[in-house]
């Protein structure tokens, strides 16, 4: 399988290449360039599978041999048996067809060490295969630094640098990231906001002249297509147990760079049944707007509740934009430069076209509190912030009662403690393995909002 760039500009590469890369040199997304499609009684026959056993299925042909099959198998074993839950992926039930996919029960306790973890391993196997010395450099608000540290940390072919606003993530957040303290990894507080992390990223993969020769950068972000694929198995996953193939299900998806909502849409395109896939925002609500009005102008960053869906521009968003512009890298390219095309919106009959697939809704904090109440008084069950906005979300879109509804938990709410007070309601404890998480020592840098201050330090640190 070859993977292409959604601007067209850029030459088709392996599996192992968009492994080991961050955007194509057009500025693209990588994609695949035709998707794998399962038939109902392939699907059919995989109920039952556990986790690791689907996952196997699913993912076998984007890999597409650059890895042998033994070898796949036991990278995703590894990923997964960390995991604090047997069935990795546990779905819990709210209400008659109303349900919730726990995907918070790997060690960062947030949905990206599904496809974090996995990353790790597979780099890890590639570059001791070939020998090869890489560095990942990624900004993050939050969730992804931890999940990319704790995915990465034995990976003894990479050094890691991970960016995040300094004083601006959760105290929690911050130690996650901080007291992961690994020879070969580093954390970096820049004295600047996320967006000013993500710049510093971006240019540095832009110029990688500051590297010594042979290393390139990787990207952990949602733009690394490992991280998509990955995230493609837990829909598969929960439909199935709910009746899939023989039976539709929908989901609705708390979304903030658009990478986990577009695996589903992928799933969707492969022959899973699903009805709705609905877009869940915070007040950055751009998708929304799109969707509902067809705007996609860009407005001011917003500091809500659900930090880890403070978002302006969500960049998996053109990976589906390429395929309901039938693929045209050309019309795309143009659409994904021109502000005042962006806020034209598109040509109309592709707009019904994506709200035939897509819904949405958007979730105000004073709403996101007011759900996290509610689904305790109703099912003594605390969800952190993003996952309340789903649930919102699904109750508000939800266009058949008959069809089950999964709403997807991307975090736990230890994570999120302040959203839990503002709620009412008592914040919970730290799970086992991070009960000193408090008393354990930190270690990061805190450099100047520049992009010559991270280059220099990464120089100095290789
Ligand atoms: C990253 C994240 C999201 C948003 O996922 P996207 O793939 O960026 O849309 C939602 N909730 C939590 C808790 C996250 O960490």
């Amino acid at each position: 399988m070859k993977y292409i760039s959604t601007r067209g500009q850029s030459p088709a590469q392996t599996f192992e290449q968009v492994l080991l890369t961050g955007l194509a040199p057009d500025g693209g997304l990588y994609v695949p360039e035709s998707l794998p499609r399962f038939s109902q009684a392939q699907i059919s026959a995989w109920a039952g599978l556990d986790y690791p056993a689907l996952a196997h299925e699913v993912i076998t042909p984007f890999v597409d041999g650059a890895i042998d099959s033994t070898t796949l198998r036991r990278l995703i074993d590894k990923s997964y048996a960390g995991f604090a839950h047997k069935a990795v992926a546990p779905l819990r039930q709210l209400a008659h067809n109303e349900w919730v996919l726990e995907l918070y029960c790997g060690p960062t306790l947030a949905f990206k060490d599904f496809a974090l973890q996995l990353l790790g391993n597979l780099l890890d196997h590639v570059l001791t295969r070939n020998n090869q010395k890489v560095v990942i450099l990624g900004a993050t608000s939050g969730d992804t630094g931890s999940a990319a540290l704790e995915g990465c940390r034995h990976c003894e072919n990479v050094d890691i640098f991970i960016l995040h606003p300094h004083q601006r993530v959760s105290e929690v957040q911050r130690r996650q990231m901080t007291t992961v303290l690994g020879r070969n990894v580093h954390n970096i507080a820049v004295r600047g906001n996320f967006d000013d992390c993500q710049r510093i990223v971006k240019s540095a993969f832009g110029d990688q002249s500051f590297l010594p020769p042979g290393r390139q950068l990787v990207a952990v972000n949602s733009i690394n297509w490992a991280r998509i694929m990955a995230q493609i198995v837990y829909y598969f996953y929960a439909a199935l147990a709910l009746g899939a193939p023989h039976r539709q299900v929908s989901f609705s998806v708390p979304t903030g760079n658009f990478g986990d909502i577009y695996a589903g849409y992928l799933a969707m395109r492969m022959g899973l049944p699903v009805k709705q896939l609905i877009i869940a925002t915070n007040s950055n609500d751009i998708l929304h707007r799109f969707m509902s009005r067809n705007d996609y102008s860009q407005s001011a960053l917003q500091q809500t509740l659900a930090p880890s869906m403070d978002i302006m521009v969500s960049s998996n968003f053109e990976r589906y934009l390429f395929d309901l512009f039938e693929r045209d890298g050309k019309a795309l390219a143009r659409f994904m430069t021109d502000p005042t095309q962006a806020a034209r919106g598109v040509d109309p009959a592709l707009w019904q076209q994506a709200r035939q697939i897509f819904a949405s809704a958007r979730v105000s904090d004073d709403e996101t509190c007011a759900v996290i109440r509610e689904v305790y008084e109703q099912s003594q069950f605390l969800v952190d912030p993003h996952t309340a906005i789903g649930i919102k979300a699904a109750r508000d879109c939800n266009a058949d009662t008959a069809v089950p509804m999964i709403t997807l938990a991307t975090a736990h709410p230890v994570k999120f403690g302040d959203a839990v007070q503002r709620a009412g309601l008592d914040s919970p404890e730290l799970p086992p393995h991070m009960r000193d998480l408090f008393e354990r020592e930190e270690r990061y840098a805190v450099l100047d909002n520049a992009l010559g201050a991270v280059t220099d330090f990464v120089q100095r640190h290789l």
